[in-house]
C-alpha cells in the first residue's frame, strides 16, 4: 500500500487572514473580544497537529480499502473508529457546534480554518464531521424542545453522528420529486417508507448512533418542496431513558462503488415502516433542511481548499527532489521544480488556493457578523460563488498537481491521483455548480437588480485605488487589473439582470458569470494581501511572497474575468 504523504496545515496563512489581510482581528470582531487572532491560531495549530498524525496516516487505507457492507452493517478500515475516539474526545466537534445547542461556539472563521484542516488530511472522515455540524445547525435552529434534548445533545458531544436524507432515485436535484412518505401514527412518531441513495456516513461502525434528518412528505400534502417536511430517524431507537434501543427499521441495502472518497460509506437506505419525528412544521422541512444544506456548500469550500493544498503539498515535495535534464538558467543538476512551466504549474495552484482559502474566511466573517454589522446580503451573495467556483478550481488544481508529476502522477503509488479522483465530487454534490449558479443569478443578483453585486464591485474598486496610488509598481500593476477587471464585471452583471424577462439567456450563463465572480474575487482577496503585506514597511520574505503570488495571479488569472464577460453577453444556447 502507498504510504500517506506528509500534511503541513497552512497555520501561518490562516494567523494572516485572522488579523491582517482584512484590516481587523476577524476573531476579536466578531466575538466581542472573547477570542483574538492569536487564539485562533493556537486553535488552528493545535487542530493542525491533530489532523497531520491522527488523521493524515488514515488516508490511504480509506482509500484502498474503504468502507464495506459486511452482513448489513457498513463497516470503517482499520484506524477509523479509534480515529474518531480521539477526534471526540480531543473535543473538536463540541468546539464548533454553537453555545446555544451546547457547544463552544467557535465563530465561522475558525469553522472555515478547521474544515480546511480535517479535509485536507483525510476528506473521507472530514465528510461525517461536516454532516455533524451541519446537522446541529438544524436542529439548533428548528428542532422541539424533545428532539434537542434526545437528539441534539449526543450530537454536540459527538457520541452520534448526524447524517441529511434528501435523495432519491428519482430525486436529485429536484427535490419536489421526493416519493418518501411519513404517516402519523397517533402516538407522537411517524412511520417513515422509503428509499433514500447516496446518503453520506449513512452507516458505519465509527460511534454508537446514527441520526438522519430525513425529508418526507405527509399524507395529502401538497405537490413539489411546499409538501416536504424534514424528520430525524435515528439508526437506533432510543428509549424514554436515553439509553439505546432496538434497531430501527432502517436497512443499508448496499454501499456505492465511487470514483473517490472511498473512506466515506455512500449509503443506499431503505425505510420501512422506520420510526420518525417531526423537525419543524408540516410541510415546512425545506427551511430546516436549508441551514444544513447552507452549512454544506461552506463546508465543501473548505473541502475544496483543503484537498486542492494537500495535492499542492505533494507536487511541491516532488518537483524539489525530481531531477529532469538541464534546466535552462540554472546549474546542472536542478530538480524539475525550477524548470519555468513547472514554476508556472506550482504559482498557479498555490495562489488559487490562497484565494480560494481568502474567500472562505472573508465569507465565514461575512455570515459572522450578519446580525451585528448588516453584511448578510454579501456573505450570502458569496456562498454559491465560494461552493461552486472553489469545487471546480479543485478539479483543475488537482489535475495540476498530477501533471508535475508527469507519468508517476498516473500512477496509483504516488497517492496524488487520489486528490484528483477524490475532488471530482465536490461540484456534484450539496447542489451542482449549475445550482448554485442559477441560486446566484436568479436569487441574488437579479432579483435586486444588482445592488448587493454592486456594494461589492465599490468595495473592490476601493481596494484597487488604494493599491494604484501606492509606491509600489507591482502593487500599482494588481491594482490596475483588478480595476479593469471590476469594469468588466460590471458590464456583465448588467447583462445578467438584463436578462431578468428571459430566464433562459441568464441561467444558460449563470455558470460563467459565477465563474467570473469568482476568479474576481479571488483576484481581491489576493490585491487585500497585498495592501496589508505593504503596511508592514520593510518587506521581509513572507510578503514578498504574497506580492509575487498576487502578481502572478492577476496577470494568469484575473484576464479570465474579460472572456467570461464576453460569454455571459452570449446568452442562451439556440
Ligand atoms: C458521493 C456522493 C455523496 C452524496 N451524499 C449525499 C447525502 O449525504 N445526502 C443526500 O441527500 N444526497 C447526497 N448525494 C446526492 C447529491 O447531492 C446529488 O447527486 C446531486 O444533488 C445531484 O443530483 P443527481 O445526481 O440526481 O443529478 P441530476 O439532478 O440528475 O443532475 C444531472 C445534471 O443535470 C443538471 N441539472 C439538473 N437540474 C438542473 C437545473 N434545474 N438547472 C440546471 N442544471 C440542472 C445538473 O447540474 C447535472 O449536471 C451524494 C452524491 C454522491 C455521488
Amino acid at each position: 500500500m502507498t504510504a500517506a504523504s506528509s500534511y503541513r496545515p497552512p497555520v501561518e496563512d490562516y494567523a494572516f487572514l485572522f488579523c491582517e489581510a482584512f484590516g481587523a482581528d476577524l476573531l476579536a470582531r466578531s466575538t466581542g473580544g472573547a477570542m483574538t487572532a492569536s487564539d485562533g491560531t493556537d486553535v488552528m495549530a493545535a487542530a493542525g497537529g491533530f489532523a497531520a498524525s491522527v488523521l493524515a496516516p488514515l488516508e490511504t487505507v480509506g482509500d484502498q480499502v474503504g468502507a464495506r457492507l459486511v452482513d448489513g452493517s457498513v463497516r470503517l478500515p482499520d484506524g477509523f473508529a479509534e480515529a474518531y475516539r480521539q477526534f471526540v474526545a480531543a473535543g473538536w466537534v463540541t468546539a464548533e457546534a454553537p453555545e446555544s445547542a451546547g457547544g463552544d461556539g467557535l465563530p465561522g472563521v475558525m469553522h472555515a480554518a478547521l474544515g480546511e484542516v480535517w479535509n485536507a488530511s483525510n476528506a473521507a472522515f472530514a465528510l461525517c464531521w461536516a454532516l455533524t455540524q451541519g446537522q446541529i445547525l438544524a436542529l439548533d435552529a428548528v428542532a422541539s424542545p424533545e428532539v434537542r434534548e434526545t437528539y441534539l445533545t449526543k450530537l454536540v458531544s459527538g457520541r452520534w453522528t448526524g447524517t441529511m436524507n434528501l435523495t432519491e432515485p428519482d430525486a436529485g436535484t429536484d427535490l419536489g420529486a421526493i416519493r418518501t412518505t411519513a404517516t402519523p401514527r397517533g402516538d407522537g412518531t411517524w412511520s417513515i417508507r422509503g428509499q433514500k441513495i447516496f446518503i453520506t456516513w449513512g452507516d458505519h461502525d465509527v460511534a454508537e448512533n446514527i441520526v438522519h434528518l430525513v425529508l418526507a412528505r405527509t399524507p395529502d400534502a401538497p405537490e413539489g418542496a411546499r409538501g416536504l417536511s424534514l424528520f430525524v430517524a435515528p439508526r437506533i431507537l432510543v428509549n424514554d431513558d436515553g439509553t439505546l434501543g432496538e434497531r430501527n427499521a432502517i436497512t443499508t441495502v448496499a454501499i456505492e462503488h465511487k470514483l473517490g472518497i472511498h473512506g466515506s460509506p455512500t449509503c443506499q437506505l431503505a425505510y420501512d415502516d422506520a420510526t420518525g419525528y417531526l423537525v419543524g412544521e408540516v410541510n415546512g422541512g425545506l427551511a430546516g433542511m436549508f441551514v444544513m444544506m447552507n452549512a454544506e456548500r461552506a463546508a465543501m469550500a473548505f473541502q475544496a481548499t483543503g484537498i486542492s493544498d494537500r495535492a499542492y503539498q505533494q507536487a511541491c515535495a516532488y518537483a524539489a527532489q525530481r531531477v529532469q535534464g538541464p534546466v535552462i538558467g540554472r546549474p546542472a543538476g536542478a530538480p524539475i521544480a525550477e524548470h519555468p512551466d513547472v514554476r508556472r504549474l506550482l504559482l498557479s495552484m498555490s495562489s488559487r488556493i490562497f484565494a480560494m482559502r481568502a474567500l472562505g474566511v472573508h465569507v465565514a466573517d461575512l455570515l459572522d457578523r450578519a446580525e451585528a454589522d448588516g453584511t448578510g446580503p454579501l456573505g450570502e451573495l458569496f456562498v454559491p460563488i465560494l461552493k461552486g467556483w472553489a469545487t471546480e478550481e479543485a478539479l483543475s488544481i488537482t489535475s495540476d498537481a498530477i501533471q508535475v508529476h508527469g507519468g508517476m502522477g498516473f500512477i496509483e503509488e504516488t497517492g496524488v491521483a487520489q486528490h484528483y479522483r477524490d475532488a471530482r465530487i465536490m461540484p456534484i454534490y450539496e447542489g451542482t455548480t449549475a445550482i448554485q449558479a442559477n441560486d446566484l443569478v436568479g436569487r441574488k443578483v437579479i432579483r435586486d437588480e444588482g445592488a448587493t453585486a454592486g456594494v461589492l464591485f465599490q468595495q473592490m474598486m476601493g481596494t484597487a485605488a488604494r493599491l494604484t496610488e501606492s509606491g509600489d509598481e507591482r502593487a500599482r500593476e494588481v491594482g490596475a487589473r483588478l480595476a479593469m477587471a471590476v469594469g468588466q464585471a460590471e458590464t456583465a452583471t448588467g447583462k445578467v439582470v438584463g436578462f431578468a424577462a428571459s430566464p433562459r439567456d441568464a441561467y444558460a450563463v449563470s455558470v460563467p458569470y459565477l465563474t467570473l465572480l469568482g476568479v474576481l474575487a479571488g483576484g481581491w482577496m489576493h490585491a487585500l494581501a497585498v495592501q496589508a503585506a505593504l503596511a508592514h514597511g520593510t518587506r521581509s520574505e513572507v510578503d514578498a511572497a504574497r506580492l509575487r503570488s498576487a502578481d502572478f495571479y492577476t496577470a494568469h488569472q484575473l484576464p479570465r474575468v474579460q472572456a467570461l464577460a464576453q460569454t455571459v453577453a452570449y446568452g442562451e444556447i439556440v
